[in-house]
């Protein structure tokens, strides 16, 4: 990277002190071992910034407070060099939109923009200039708490979520002043912890590194992302805090990327418990040499970096490297320009939880929701046609509808399902029927006595924002025992239940399913919970979200994705065959190898159709494309929006393939006996992987193309790519 003359003229004026505080980056409060914030004047950091130890702040916000803190950096540290006010700012800041794993199954790239835009416009507006998100990781594993951060299981999809998401928070130009710096997080194969275990060690193939862990990080970084935070596991027996085969071959060398890599929180004297290195000095240099640029909350850089490079260990160029990096990014955020650019008393009035914000949050919640279960067209309720029990520990609760990651904004903002439901129908009435995690008889009776009385019970149950996210890992998947025993008990009432499940990760739900007549799944939904989930329910909107991960049966079955490969010894089976028939097949013998909702599944109140697939040719070579076309119908009696899915499979090739893969997919929405044709182009760039020497590139041969609503009830042909060679 070519630093500017302003950076260079800046790097050659500091001192080696001065250096190692542009490199120290702490959280607004110290003392804490996670994330938290502080939003009121402190002078708590005052001495840090003037003597120049400090090069910015993290989960701090407010304008005053943040222009107060500009000024000192500003006017009285020896050479003026504005902070950094970093914020982990997941999914909204005041306004609270689905966590980011919701929102994916909206498959909705222009919304989810939108929302990351909202997002930095609030953000920008309270004084902060650089936001870890988004986080790009992939989760195979839903007993990983961080699959809620993410963007679900499939690289295509995540990349392109992720890239919206980027878009979004950098704006047009980086330079405005609603836009801030988006931080693609945490490379490398952060959700790849064995057992599901946050923190965890990852052991991986290359080859599935490069498939499956890497595109959605790279795809962001296509998109601008300014920085890259790396993460706290180790990859292959190195932490990749340290990683220089991520850090620099990869990410350098390989893709170009030349902006700032933070690390994860203390990540960098981690590595000393990684046993990696031996102590803090051991543990700077390595990470300053493997790329690590700025040192998050370990105060190893600040410590050890001025007598590392007088005793030689730690080269000038390199620290010079680090350093011009960080003040890089204060230039190109206009920080030089302007220090108090960002953080506007007018522009928070107006901004935060404006009107549009409010609409798109409940836009955002409305698209997020997915429809697995309608029997009997159980739903939609017809407003005032039926008396309505809604129970549940999470009916009539504001603050888990916040989701995780949220602390910027106010517990009791978000709109309760009770809310949002007797804004319709004023008369539902409501009973706790359990704790999240215990129940007391007191509880049941209440709840049972109301369901006797009505003629529908709505159960608002699943995971608090606490089961989820950071270090939130579970072992079971299911709902809690009491929550179960909940469904059970009302059961015997006999009246029909829906189930309203808040989750941060793909849940096992074989029970709900069996005991349930209609089932949304429901995430963490934001600001506007209960009047998204009361729109849909009553009618007003059509469910149109599509799973972003896969429903396993049980926990037994993750790390659990529907982008298998085939295995030389393939069950296709229903079990309804003679068990010597099966009995040497890839499978288990308690459970069946199919999820229980499939990735893409998600129902809609109108049915849609869809036709043959037909291509344009029946073979391409390099450089052309084929078109494949289908219609669908709506075929139901009113309007709805479906996803469209292309899946492709190259049947033979130098290495083992998916059995399918996501290449690409369009939201349709359609009125009642609307048809529209579709059309996808697939070209070469579609076809190419990494093949057995880890090149990329494509192989000759014949391909399945197959399209459909979800990635099971598909319709398929093939073609072949011919090499001209
Ligand atoms: C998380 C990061 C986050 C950082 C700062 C860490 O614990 O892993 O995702 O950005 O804290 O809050």
């Amino acid at each position: 990277m070519q630093f500017s003359e302003r950076v260079r003229s800046l790097i050659s004026q500091l001192t080696l002190e001065e250096k190692a505080g542009q490199l120290n980056f702490l959280v607004g409060d110290l003392f804490m071992t996670g994330p938290t914030m502080k939003t009121t004047a402190s002078n708590k950091f005052d001495d840090q910034i003037k003597s120049g130890e400090i090069t910015g702040l993290f989960n701090i916000y407010g304008t005053e407070y943040i222009h107060r803190l500009q000024r000192l950096a500003v006017e009285e540290s020896r050479l003026g060099i504005p902070l950094l006010i970093g914020a982990d700012v997941i999914h909204g800041l005041k306004t609270v939109f689905p966590i980011p794993l919701g929102e994916s199954a909206s498959w909705n790239l222009d919304l989810i923009k939108k929302t990351a835009r909202a997002a930095a416009d609030e953000s920008t507006a309270v004084g902060i200039n650089f936001n870890f998100a988004p986080m790009c990781d992939i989760g195979l594993d839903a007993r990983w708490g961080r699959v809620a951060e993410g963007a679900g299981e499939d690289p295509f999809l995540a990349g392109e979520i992720s890239a919206a998401r980027v878009k979004g928070f950098q704006g047009e130009h980086l330079m405005d002043e609603d836009s801030l710096a988006a931080c693609v997080k945490h490379i490398a194969a952060y959700g790849g912890a064995e057992a599901g275990r946050d923190y965890n060690t990852v052991h991986l193939s290359e080859l599935k590194l490069r498939q499956t862990y890497l595109p959605a990080y790279k795809k962001a970084l296509e998109a601008g992302a300014v920085t890259v935070m790396s993460s706290f596991n180790d990859l292959n027996g190195v932490p990749c805090t340290a990683n220089e085969f991520i850090l620099k071959k990869i990410l350098r060398d390989e893709w170009g990327f030349e902006g700032l890599i933070v690390s994860d929180w203390a990540s960098i004297s981690e590595t000393i418990a990684h046993g990696t290195s031996k102590d803090m000095e051991d543990a700077t240099v390595q990470c300053l040499k493997a790329g690590t640029d700025l040192d998050m909350m370990a105060e190893a850089y600040l410590t050890c970096i001025p007598q590392l490079v007088n005793s030689g260990k730690l080269s000038p160029e390199t620290l010079d490297h680090a350093v011009g990096q960080v003040l890089h990014l204060k230039e190109i955020l206009g920080l030089f320009d302007d220090p108090y650019r960002y953080g506007n008393l007018d522009r928070e009035k107006s901004t935060l939880k404006s009107e549009e914000y409010i609409n798109l949050a409940r836009q955002a919640a409305e698209e997020s929701i997915v429809l697995l279960k309608n029997e009997n067209q159980t739903l939609p309720l017809q407003a005032g046609k039926q008396k309505i029990a809604l129970v549940g520990p999470l009916a009539n609760n504001s603050m888990d509808m916040n989701g995780t990651w949220s602390f910027f904004a106010e517990p009791n903002d978000p709109v309760t399902f009770l809310q949002g439901f007797q804004s319709k129908q004023p008369e539902v009435e409501y009973a706790q029927g359990c704790e999240l995690y215990e129940s007391t008889e007191k509880h049941f009776a209440e709840a049972i006595n109301l369901a006797e009385k009505s003629d529908i019970v709505v159960l608002a149950l699943g995971e608090s924002a606490v089961m989820n996210g950071e270090a939130a890992s579970r072992s079971e998947i299911g709902l809690p025992e009491n929550q179960l025993d909940l469904i059970k008990t009302l059961k015997k009432v006999g009246k029909p239940i829906v189930a309203l499940i808040s989750a941060g990760r793909p849940l096992a739900l074989t029970e709900v399913e069996e005991l349930c007549d209609a089932i949304l799944i429901t995430w963490s939904l934001g600001t506007e919970a209960g009047n998204a989930v009361a729109n849909l329910i009553f009618g007003e909107v059509n469910p149109s979200g599509k799973l972003p991960v896969t429903f396993p049966r049980s926990v037994g079955q993750v790390p659990m994705h529907y982008q298998l490969t085939n295995t030389g010894r393939p069950y296709e089976g229903d079990y309804s065959e003679p068990r010597s028939e099966r009995i040497y097949q890839s499978k288990y013998r308690d459970v069946q190898n199919s999820p229980l909702y499939p990735f893409g599944y998600g129902l809609s109140y109108t049915t849609f159709d869809m036709s043959k697939p037909e291509l344009s040719k029946e073979a391409l070579k390099p450089g052309e494309s084929i078109t494949l076309k289908t219609t669908v119908k709506n075929t139901g009696e009113r309007e709805g929006t479906t996803v469209v899915q292309l899946y492709l499979r190259d049947l033979v090739a130098s290495v083992t393939r998916p059995v399918k893969e996501l290449k690409a997919f369009q939201r349709v929405k359609l009125n009642a006996g609307e048809s529209r044709s579709i059309l996808f182009k697939i070209d070469v760039e579609m076809l190419k992987f990494y093949r057995r020497d880890l090149s990329y590139g494509f192989e000759a041969g014949d391909f399945k193309a197959m399209i459909g609503m979800d990635s099971e009830q598909l319709l398929e042909t093939t073609f072949s790519l011919f090499d001209e060679g």
